[in-house]
């Protein structure tokens, strides 16, 4: 996807805050953050959005979530946290390559949306 902000990213053309990365994935700080402590997790695969990958790797899906857990503390989400991800118009997506928000590091608001 060579006009994806993402996976240019990910190829490392453009500049990121790294916080973890291994063959499959990728955790960044986003660069406009919603709370103390703002993750975006992205597979390194390319899909346009949650069921995008959901319908194609639901296993794969499943293991960045399982990440997740093993790196609670090490993201300094120990006191919770909140996972959101957009799809579509409706759900304000901006960028299409899947990522899942983290958002933590403080007490966020009870409302979302
Ligand atoms: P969404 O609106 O759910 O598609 O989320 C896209 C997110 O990507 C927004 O929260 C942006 O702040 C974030 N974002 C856009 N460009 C970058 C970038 N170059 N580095 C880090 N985060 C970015
Ligand atoms: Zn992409």
């Amino acid at each position: 996807m060579s006009d994806c902000i993402f996976c240019k990213i990910i190829a490392g053309e453009i500049p990121s805050a790294k916080f973890y990365e291994d063959e499959d994935i990728l955790i960044i700080a986003d660069i406009n953050p919603q709370a103390a402590k703002h993750y975006l997790m992205m597979p390194k695969k390319h899909y346009t959005d949650i069921a995008d990958m959901a319908e194609k790797d639901p296993e794969a899906l499943g293991n960045i979530f399982k990440k997740l857990s093993g790196l609670i503390s090490e993201l300094g989400l120990d006191g919770g946290f909140r996972i959101v991800s957009n799809k579509g118009e409706n759900g304000c997506q901006s960028v299409g390559h899947l990522h899942i928000h983290v958002l933590g590091g403080e007490k966020l608001n009870e409302k979302m949306g």
